[in-house]
């Protein structure tokens, strides 16, 4: 009997089970895959602050405020760097809009510049390239690496005495009388007092038996990685129409994406999940992060692929205690769920514990959307 089940070990998961197992909760971590097996190692894995909406910048900056130190908390390390956030603006058009947003941010209290020109901005970074016009730096910013980071968090949780389960599908959350009573997998029943859901764009395939849902446009990004080169690139890139990023790696690896684009609706399960990226879009990531960062056009490109985006109706995700007791969610995290990982962790331990979170989830409840907070009707509750 485990006191916690955490279903999906993303970011997510990790980091609520380590948080539960250094505060003594005896909890299992279960994975179809592995960790980072999906939206966790497909990501940019940018560490940002700035372009957030307001309702989620104050979680943005506790993340932040943790990164620093998380490495050493973790015992291993995250290859965090904070080494800033560039938002370029590459049309005229673009320029206000860089503007506004560096103005708005820094209302809402965020530490963030406005540099007016291209001389401007290459004096912060002199790898940006002659047709970036305007941007907004935001110095406190920053990236890490998701696989390590990821391993660092269950490693952590292991050893507080998690149980991993690795290699395991939840088929489904047993409940009895409105409350969770076990996880049912392909290898057996895990009987437990509660659930963290962090399954990422599967979560629903477990929720919908239950007459629960999250609202969630799947999306895909295609992600370009190359070997590594020589290091030019401090900040993580983001342009203002957000139709490509990209960062270089601690190790000199660029790492550079597409904007949001339709997803298919392939995805291959085995052995791990992958979904192929478009022809057209590879070109397309190559040709506009290389106008941004003229360096990245001479990178030989060693890998390619695409992840999916949970996106919610409003881009914010769900943390909530769902309406049956002792079910925990998190996600929908709408494309920027790295960064806030620590913070998750925190929010959804305190959630599964029955305690307060330490910050403010009003609008990460599930009940903001229609029918998130009341089951489907037709849905028998007791069988
Ligand atoms: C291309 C791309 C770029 C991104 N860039 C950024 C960025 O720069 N900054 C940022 O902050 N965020 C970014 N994000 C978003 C961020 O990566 C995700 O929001 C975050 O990783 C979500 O983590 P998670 O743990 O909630 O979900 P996931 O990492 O998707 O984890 C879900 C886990 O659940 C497991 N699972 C699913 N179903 C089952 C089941 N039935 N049984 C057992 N296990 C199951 C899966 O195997 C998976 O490991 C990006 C995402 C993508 C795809």
């Amino acid at each position: 009997m485990y006191d916690v089940v955490v279903i999906g070990a993303g970011i997510s998961g990790a980091a609520t089970a380590w948080e539960l197992a250094r505060a003594g909760v005896k909890v299992a971590i279960l994975d179809r895959w592995g960790p980072a097996a999906m939206a966790s190692g497909w990501t940019l894995a940018g560490v940002r602050q700035s372009g957030r909406h307001p309702a989620e910048l104050p979680l943005a900056r506790a993340a932040v405020a943790q990164w620093e130190g998380l490495a050493e908390e973790l015992g291993a390390p995250t290859h965090y760097r904070r080494e800033g956030n560039l938002r370029l603006a590459r049309t005229p058009e673009e320029v206000p809009v860089i503007q506004a947003l560096a103005e708005a941010q820094a209302a809402l209290g965020l530490d963030i510049t406005y540099l007016p020109d291209n001389a401007a901005i290459r004096a912060v970074c002199p790898a940006i390239g002659p047709s970036a016009l305007a941007a907004t730096y935001c110095a406190s910013d920053g990236h890490a690496d998701p696989y390590a980071t990821v391993a660092a968090f269950i490693e952590a949780a292991k050893r507080h005495g998690a149980e991993t389960r690795f290699g395991e599908q939840v088929l489904a959350i047993e409940e009895s009388a409105g409350r969770v009573t076990a996880v049912r997998s392909d290898k057996g029943l895990l009987p437990c007092g509660a659930v963290v859901l962090c399954a990422g764009v599967l979560g629903n395939e477990l929720l919908a038996p239950l007459g629960l849902g999250v609202p969630l446009d799947i999306h895909m990004v295609t992600v370009l990685r190359s070997v590594p080169v020589e290091k030019v690139l401090a900040p993580v890139i983001g342009v203002a129409n957000a139709d490509c990023a990209g960062r270089q790696e601690a190790d000199g690896r660029f790492r550079a994406t597409s904007g949001v684009e339709p997803w298919h609706g392939a995805m291959e399960t085995s052995p791990r999940p992958a979904v192929h990226p478009r022809a057209e879009t590879i070109g397309g990531v190559v040709s506009r992060f290389a106008a941004a960062v003229p360096a990245f056009a001479d990178a030989p490109i060693e890998s390619f692929w695409a992840g999916l985006i949970d996106l919610t109706p409003d881009t914010l995700p769900v943390m909530d205690r769902a309406p049956i007791e002792g079910l925990v969610i998190g996600m929908g995290f709408s494309g920027h769920g790295f960064c806030l990982g620590p913070v998750t962790g925190r929010i959804l331990a305190a959630l599964a514990r029955g305690e307060a979170p330490d910050q403010p989830i009003e609008p990460f409840r599930l009940a903001r959307f229609n029918g998130g907070a009341v089951r489907g009707e037709g849905v028998t509750l007791h069988g």
